[in-house]
């Protein structure tokens, strides 16, 4: 079955994604022909270069139903997150202030937030239920007169569970509080509309959605209600004084193109990823009786799988399918250092349970053959390791 399949598969596009050829085909142009400084203006070289960039900001802009000069460019959602948190922060420096967040963020919005709590902000850290979910109710009671923001995660980088924010984002506007959301992993995967989402910060990034990668964007709102930010990175007052430092041109050229291509795509995609990841959990129960879906079944991303397999170290069974598939256990980003996941903690799992969890994220490119492959090794080798463990 396996014969004309390209070994290993990649199975891991939360982690990152390759950049789509027709992105690449984008981006091309902008490295030595039209090269120009876009803050240069004074000739045509820097006017043409800023016309793709004004051109890209619109195209971001629209796709998430914002106006283009709220788009503020930065190296991705980590700098972009770091930057509202920080330069929100920073703009109410003096005052008592009360931010509340979600156990189950991305480590870039928790250690933002640490940060600030070292400088005198205060942070509650939402718990999720036993699906990862936050219950809107739990906003509205966190909620206190020196709350500045509430920041909550619009889809889990590890468990692909979706946060309600359309009903959190109501929350914050009747409360007066802004609403940031982290939407680097729903943006092109699930509709987002700022306006109707009542969403004031939103960070994303090229390159989970099959564009560059160190390129991203910070939305923040400049009117009804205005957000103040100080910023973090001082130089040349680019992007309206909020992000200085020379544009990445032809990233941001692909960044536009790899944003139209997936929402363009979506309608067709997202159910594909669905059928191909429902397909892919039916076979491994099948292969592994006592598997453990963790997070939603419902409320998740179409190509994300995250499951436990008791008995099986999820560090032995990645270097078993070494050579055959590749999948993440806990978060890549955060295993520098293998500690474990804190967002399957805060689920409830116990530390045992979350070291025999991984993660399978499908793609573009993942084909039927794949899932149907990955699913026969993985339940092939988990059988294989727990034999040698009980022998
Ligand atoms: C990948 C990711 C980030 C970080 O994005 P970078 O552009 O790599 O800095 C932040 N949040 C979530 C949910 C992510 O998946």
């Amino acid at each position: 079955m396996a014969d004309d399949l390209k070994l290993p598969i990649y199975l891991d596009h939360h982690a990152t994604t390759p950049v789509d050829p027709r992105v690449l085909e984008a981006m091309i142009p902008y490295f030595s022909e039209v090269f120009g400084n876009p803050a240069s203006k004074n000739h045509a070289f820097g006017r043409d270069a800023h016309r793709v960039v004004e051109a890209a900001r619109d195209v971001i802009g629209k796709t998430i139903n914002v106006k283009p000069q709220d788009v503020c460019f930065t190296s991705g959602a980590t700098e972009a997150i770091n930057l509202a948190i920080k330069g929100l922060f920073l703009a109410n420096r003096g005052r008592h202030q009360h931010y509340v967040t979600v156990a189950t963020e991305h480590k870039a919005v928790l250690d933002s937030f640490h940060r600030i709590e070292s400088e005198g902000a205060e942070v509650t850290y939402l718990p999720v239920d036993g699906q990862g979910m936050l219950e809107p109710q739990q906003v509205i009671d966190a909620i206190r007169p020196q709350t500045i923001m509430v920041s909550v995660m619009a889809a889990n980088n590890e468990i692909g569970v979706i946060q309600p924010i359309n009903e959190i984002g109501a929350i914050c506007r009747e409360r007066n509080v802004f609403f940031m959301t982290d939407a680097t992993q729903a943006l092109g995967k699930v509709p987002l509309d700022v306006q109707a989402m009542n969403i004031d910060l939103l960070a994303c990034s090229a390159h989970k959605i099959y564009g560059p990668k160190g390129i991203g964007v910070l939305y923040c709102r400049r009117s009804m209600p205005r957000v103040p930010l100080i910023p973090i990175i001082d130089g040349g007052g680019h992007e309206r004084g909020l992000r200085s430092g020379t544009l990445n041109v032809p990233a941001i050229a692909g960044f536009a193109k790899a944003v139209e291509l997936s929402l363009k795509e979506m309608k067709a995609e997202q159910p594909r990823l669905r059928r191909m990841r429902d397909a892919l959990y039916q076979a491994l129960r099948e292969g592994i009786p006592d598997l453990k879906l963790n997070g939603h079944p419902d409320h998740r991303l179409a190509g994300n799988l995250n499951v436990c397999i008791p008995g099986v170290e999820a560090e032995a069974l990645i270097i078993a399918l070494t050579d055959t598939i590749a999948i993440s256990s806990g978060s890549a980003c955060t295993t520098a250092a293998v500690e474990p996941s804190h967002v399957l903690r805060a689920l409830g799992l116990s530390e045992v349970a979350v070291h025999c969890s991984i993660r399978l994220g499908l793609g573009r490119q993942t084909s039927r053959d794949d899932t149907n492959f990955a699913a026969e090794v993985i339940a092939t080798e988990a059988r294989r390791i727990r034999f040698l463990a009980t022998h």
